[in-house]
């Protein structure tokens, strides 16, 4: 029987449990005791569900897997779900074409119907709040996988002034009946430390709080089948004999897409190296080239938000294996990280790293050139996140064939396409996503359009020292 483990502590629980709680008592992640193993093979090139339920299978038994996967990608806008483009020299893995058109929907179509399937075995009757703290895009594709989920209400709390119009009206219209928005006067970490401030004392005693933030194990599982079905393509379209490697460029912020194609690689999947990309936010960065994690630096904004991040959680996922699965080490660093700011790995857990990784900061200008140069070469217009990835397979130069992630579709950040294809008149506005696709001549994702006239249904704004009574009248009026 497979089972998690906290990388912080042996304490061993099943699948189910390590979902349902998401986060180990210890403050660790669970990790499972022994990594399941799937080589690439013919299986890997049925259709997406197939190979997702494959990879489910393997890391989550207990779960129906088939159950679990029934018509969740029929929200997306095209039946291969992740589909590969040829883009110039690259081969461009498009992340984006859910419901809420970033790459956290892939995964998080699926978390709700883990999380509801574990309470329903593990804890039935109970009522599960999902609380969500939000920088932008989790949020959206929160609330839409939870939407209509019997059992479980989902509320997420986003900074009302650090976040795009697109990305508000996104929240704020989500219908559902079990889901809500509600923005925080103040920043992220506001919002944030607000979240854990109502973990640490729970509000109710037959209402369980849960997350949807990437440290649970339900929300990487459904991201290394991109890695396989990606290889898959390459393998059927000939650029690649099954065997081969194969780099993927990746960009990163708390390290959970990126851990996937790690996952995928030590699963048996030929992978090379993975390109690590980051912003000016280079805590990773110089973590994976130099072996010493830093988070004593203000933390920037920059065009790509959604890797706008000090603490990069599942990167203790990478230490973990890294040490043989020496949690009293994992748990030293964690606290040192915590007390001071900072920490140094050993060579030996460097270079076990360095095999899989190489990295690359990405600075914002840099990043608008790469979008205008290669929309101006190849006609294809890439979001400021695909970018950094881009900009990291060239600064790379292997010689293996490289797929690029691209995490999020272009028409969510208007505003940054604009200044780097020099397009004028598009602001911050709701409708900046139809603006830019008269710019660029492309239809608009329909997750996208019309948003400004869509229904406000969540329109509250909150201190943020009012966000534990916030949840507290939201549990008792449920
Ligand atoms: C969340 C996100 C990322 C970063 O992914 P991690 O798993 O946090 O490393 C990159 N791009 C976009 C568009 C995202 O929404």
């Amino acid at each position: 029987m497979m089972m998690y483990q906290s990388t912080r502590g042996a304490a061993q629980v099943s699948p189910m449990q390590a979902v349902y709680e998401g986060m180990a008592p210890d403050g660790g992640l669970y990790v499972p005791t022994h990594l399941p193993q799937l080589p690439y093979g013919d299986w890997a090139q049925g259709t997406f569900v197939q190979v997702a339920q494959r990879i489910l299978s393997a890391w989550l038994p207990g779960f129906d897997a088939a159950a679990v996967l029934q018509g969740v990608y029929d929200a997306f806008d095209t039946p291969q779900v992740v589909p590969l483009v040829q883009v110039g020299p690259a081969h461009v893995l498009e992340l984006f074409h859910g419901p809420t058109a970033a790459f956290k929907d892939v995964a998080l179509c699926v978390l709700p119907r883990l999380l509801k399937a574990a309470g329903q075995q593990l804890h039935p009757g109970t009522r599960l709040l999902v609380l969500i703290a939000t920088s932008g895009d989790t949020g959206s594709a929160a609330l839409h996988g939870f939407s209509g989920v019997e059992g479980i209400r989902a509320l997420a709390f986003y900074p009302s002034k650090g976040i795009s119009a697109v990305q508000r009206a996104q929240m704020v219209t989500m219908p559902g009946g079990n889901v809500a928005a509600c923005g925080i006067q103040g920043n992220f970490d506001d919002a944030q430390s607000g979240v854990k401030r109502i973990f640490a004392a729970p509000i109710s005693a037959d209402v369980r709080l849960s997350s949807a933030n990437s440290i649970n194990i339900g929300r990487l599982v459904p991201q290394i089948t991109y890695y396989y079905t990606a290889y898959a393509q390459l393998v059927r379209q000939g650029t690649i004999r099954a065997g081969e490697r194969v780099d993927y460029a990746v960009p990163t912020g708390n390290f959970g897409d990126i851990l996937a194609g790690w996952l995928a690689k030590h699963m048996g999947l030929p992978v090379g190296t993975l390109i690590c990309a980051t912003n000016a936010n280079d805590a990773l960065d110089v973590f994976l080239r130099i072996g010493i994690y830093d988070r004593r630096k203000p933390l920037a904004r920059t065009l790509s938000p959604s890797m706008d991040i000090l603490v990069s959680s599942n990167l203790e996922r990478l230490l973990w294996y890294a040490c043989d699965g020496d949690s009293a080490y994992v748990s030293d660093l964690m606290a040192q990280l915590a007390r001071e700011g900072h920490y140094a790995v050993s060579a030996s857990v460097r270079e076990r790293i360095a095999q899989d990784f190489v990295s690359v900061s990405v600075s914002d200008a840099q990043g608008l050139m790469q979008i205008q140069s290669v929309y101006r070469q190849h006609g294809y217009a890439m979001d400021p996140h695909t970018a950094a990835a881009w900009a990291g397979r060239e600064a790379a130069q292997g010689n293996r064939p490289c797929v690029v992630l691209s995490t999020a579709s272009p028409f969510k950040f208007p505003q940054a396409m604009a200044q780097a294809l020099g397009f004028a008149g598009i602001d911050d506005t709701v409708d900046a996503a139809e603006r830019l696709g008269q710019a660029l001549g492309q239809p608009v994702p329909v997750s996208l359009s019309g948003l400004g006239q869509r229904p406000v249904l969540h329109p509250d704004v909150i201190e943020a020292g009012d966000m534990d009574d916030y949840v507290r009248r939201m549990v008792d009026a449920w």
